[in-house]
């Protein structure tokens, strides 16, 4: 069995601190790469040792394979850990590691080459039994087939890439007429995003939640699941707020989706940490969607609720340890709910803001995780993803998590950027999340910004009255407890540099 003893981390941000923590406590030495961009990041000061890889642009740095190789190769380094983005999913990046004599913390290249296709595992995973969502098994390119396809489906359908990612190359057609030109539309995103405009059609499946499954796989074929996350509430199909368990899984339902999970590791010769995607319909039908082949940014409700460190398992499973417990011994301890903190606005439909971190302060208290790579002062670089942080909140019940996750959400302060932070809160106080009745439609269905700027405002006002009850209560008691005034005035100003 393989040892490692100094990990490189292909990445950066809140993910390559989270990774070289576990390796630390694995007592596993840790190399950063870094861009010109990110001399001053937190991974690069956490790191023991750090090599700079090139310009900001990814392309010129982050996703830079021999660079990154020859990094590691410079520095002794055995493993490399990929995280998530970048070149986590690249079936040539994996293969080259390996090649070049280091350990691959992830799947083996095949299986990334089979689930990089969502055409390809649809038709691995066929082959184990896995409901698919009604639609085409090939690529599709002569329009009148693909509308004789389409209707025998029924409307709505939704075209996809084969190679797509990100809601990239997916388009929604109603109806024949419509037909055409979306399917140009979508070739044509297809070909710029991914240098491959193969399409194929799907049943559109109205009013669906997103339940996707961890799986984990070792090099002795075992695999297990360890249960699903909730993703329904989306901008732009990409996810902010994540859950675990899912409300509306039955123990039934959850065995069976778990069991359908595994079956597509199977299907691909899966080992180390993936994610299968399902979507369910309002009958409760499942139905596979695609695999994930890495660590996933939601990650932490899993770690949450289960009570297992998945970098920690990753690094043992890539070692070529068994997975220390089976499927039985799993148990689901609690609730845990996840709001992404994005440089984003969201009342100008989530677009990306940059900006310095004017003020930041991190939420604190029992049940709550913050995993992020930023500190008051530091800049969001225009090159990368604008994810500031990520908070967990856990707690025995679901209701109970939403309650903490309110109150961490207001203890937070950033000032300098626009957040998704009031948008999270929005969520958390909904009547549709909190009762669990909601899908993928949420966003478009129940968000205005107007709706934030009223809930925003309506804080503010609480904030006052309770500042005012505090002074008269002062007054009245001729007290000089001036502590209650201080976190209500910070709080305040923060709110009203937010709005
Ligand atoms: P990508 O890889 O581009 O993120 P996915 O296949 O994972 O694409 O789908 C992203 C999201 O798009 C899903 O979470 C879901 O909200 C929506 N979606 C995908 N396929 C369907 C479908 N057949 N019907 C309805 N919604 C879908």
């Amino acid at each position: 069995m393989a040892s490692i003893k100094k990990l490189l981390i292909a990445n950066r941000g809140e993910i390559a601190l989270r990774v070289m923590r576990s390796a630390r406590e694995l007592g596993i030495k840790t190399v950063a790469v870094y861009s010109e961009a990110d001399r001053q990041a937190l991974h690069v000061r956490f790191a023991d040792e750090a090599v700079c890889i090139g310009p900001p642009p990814s392309s010129e740095s982050y996703l830079r394979m021999e660079r990154i190789i020859g990094a590691a190769k410079e520095t002794n380094a055995d493993a490399i850990h990929p995280g998530y983005g970048f070149l986590s999913e690249n079936e040539a990046f994996a293969k080259a590691v390996i090649n070049a004599g280091l350990i691959f913390v992830g799947p083996p290249p095949k299986a990334i080459e089979i689930m990089g296709s969502k055409l390809a595992a649809k038709n691995a995973a066929s082959k184990f039994k896995v409901p698919l969502v009604p639609g085409t098994t090939e690529p599709v390119s002569d329009i009148s087939k693909a509308k004789r396809i389409s209707k025998e489906i029924g409307y709505p359908i939704l075209i996809k890439a084969s190679a797509g990612g990100g809601g990239k190359g997916m388009r929604v057609v109603n109806n024949e007429e419509e037909f055409s030109e979306q399917m140009q539309r979508a070739v044509s995103e297809a070909t710029s995003a991914f240098g491959d405009g193969s399409v194929f059609i799907e049943k559109y499946v109205t009013r669906p939640r997103h339940i996707e499954f961890q799986i984990f796989g070792d090099q002795h074929g075992n695999v297990v699941h360890l249960f699903e996350r909730e993703c329904s509430i989306q901008r732009r199909h990409q996810k902010v707020v994540e859950e675990a368990p899912s409300s509306v899984l039955t123990p039934e339902l959850r065995a069976k989706m778990g069991e359908a999970a595994i079956n597509v590791a199977r299907s691909c010769g899966y080992y180390n940490a993936g994610t299968v995607e399902f979507i369910l319909d309002e009958n409760k039908n499942f139905y596979f969607l695609e695999m994930n082949t890495r660590l996933q940014v939601e990650h932490p409700v899993t770690e949450q609720i289960t009570g297992i460190d998945l970098v920690k398992l990753q690094i043992k499973i890539a070692e070529g340890e068994k997975i220390p417990f089976r499927q039985e011994e799993l148990k689901i301890h609690g609730h845990a709910v996840e709001v992404r903190v994005y440089a984003e606005d969201p009342a100008n439909n989530f677009l990306p803001d940059i900006g310095t971190l004017k003020t930041y302060r991190r939420p604190q208290g029992h049940g709550i995780r913050v995993d992020d790579g930023f500190e008051e002062g530091m800049s969001i670089p225009f090159y990368y993803d604008p994810m500031i942080a990520k908070m967990i909140c856990h707690a025995d019940t679901r209701e109970a998590a939403i309650e903490k996750m309110i109150r961490a959400i207001d203890e937070f302060q950033i000032t300098g950027v626009e957040t998704t932070l009031g948008f999270c809160k929005f969520v958390m106080e909904h009547e549709a999340f909190r009762s669990g009745n909601f899908d993928t439609m949420f966003v478009e269905q129940f968000f205005k910004p107007e709706l934030l700027n009223k809930s925003v405002i309506d804080s503010a006002i609480a904030i006052i009255a309770s500042t005012l009850a505090a002074k008269v209560f002062e007054e009245a008691t001729n007290g000089t407890s001036n502590h209650d005034s201080g976190p209500a005035e910070t709080s305040s100003r923060w709110k009203a540099n937010r709005t």
